[in-house]
């Protein structure tokens, strides 16, 4: 099964995201999501955004939903 899955999906299996949400944010490449059980973030942050404010990682907050982005990248398919 493992071995079917590309490096994202991979990732996607091991590092389960603390939050779900109707964030686009969740299918693009530039999100690092808060991991389930961490203890360190605030309630209301679902990850950080990697590409807008580089090198200063930009909160995505629940509250906050993004569905349009001019920024959004896709994650890498098979
Ligand atoms: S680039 Fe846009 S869609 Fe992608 S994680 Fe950042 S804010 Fe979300």
């Amino acid at each position: 099964m493992s071995q079917q899955l590309t490096p994202q999906e991979f990732l996607d299996t091991v590092l389960v995201p603390e939050k779900q949400s109707e964030h686009i944010c969740w299918q693009c490449t530039h999100l690092k999501p808060v991991l389930k059980g961490s203890k360190f973030p605030p309630a209301d942050i679902i990850g950080w955004c990697k590409k807008i404010h580089w090198p200063n990682y930009w909160c995505v907050a629940d509250f906050n939903v993004v569905k349009k982005c001019y920024a959004y990248e896709a994650k890498a398919k098979g």
